[in-house]
């Protein structure tokens, strides 16, 4: 199929898009298995006048390839979203299913691959070309001033958008990095999945830090346009 690069100029891919041929392969033996699923790209879950965006890996087969709402049913959900209710990310109550009325706060959720990969390890080159819908995604946030990525892919996917060098924002849990497109702040974490906070490579204590500081963040900048 040949489409105008115009075609892929937005920040949400559509519901069949063919860019990733192995990610194709694998929704369409999901519609096949489970024709109730959402099994299509997780579209960005928030507000578009977000200051924060949270940036994950991928969906997760049973968790937000099936409701169709980033994390909602996966694991990794349930520390996300406790964690974005306590610090006022969020409101309502998080129920793993998209219909539970939860609202994300000047917030947004997006993953740096939108199809669920199988085995949940998307590829190189499926991270490199789902890309471009991230840095539209990035593009359309007009209020953004803290990014936090969830693991090292989500760190490097997010460093490519905005085209810059790995070496000057290296990836740690905990990293704190000014960009140098002016207001932005990227902060890093462990992801929160199933074997980081089985493993203890990632406590409560440690994910509910990182949403201090960019409450803390996000705070002393209205301070600051205060005064
Ligand atoms: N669910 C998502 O939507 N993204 C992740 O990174 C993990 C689970």
């Amino acid at each position: 199929m040949s489409l105008p690069e115009s075609a892929f100029d937005c920040a949400e891919p559509d519901r069949d898009c063919p860019l990733c041929p192995r990610l194709v392969a694998f929704r369409q033996e999901n519609r096949e298995a489970h024709a109730d699923w959402f099994n299509a790209p997780v579209p960005s879950f928030g507000e578009e006048t977000a200051r924060l965006l949270i940036v994950g890996l991928a969906p997760g087969l049973r968790g937000a390839n099936r409701t169709g709402r980033p994390f909602t049913g996966d694991y990794a959900g349930v520390l996300l979203y406790d964690t974005l209710l306590k610090f006022g990310f969020a409101s309502g109550s998080y129920e793993e299913r998209d219909d539970d009325g939860l609202t994300l706060q000047q917030t947004m959720i997006t993953n740096a691959v939108r199809c669920v990969p199988p085995a949940n390890k998307p590829e190189t080159a499926e991270i490199n070309m789902c890309r471009q819908f991230l840095r539209k995604r990035i593009s359309l946030l007009p209020n953004l001033a803290a990014i936090v990525v969830l693991g090292r892919i989500a760190h490097v996917a997010t460093i490519g958008a905005f085209g810059l060098k790995l070496k000057g924002f290296p990836f740690s849990h905990g990293a704190n990095h000014p960009l140098p497109c002016g207001k932005i702040h990227l902060f890093g974490s462990y992801h929160c999945s199933r074997y980081n906070t089985n493993t203890g490579m990632l406590t409560t204590e440690m994910f509910e830090t990182v949403f201090m500081n960019v409450r803390n963040y996000l705070d002393r900048l209205d301070e600051r346009n205060v005064d």
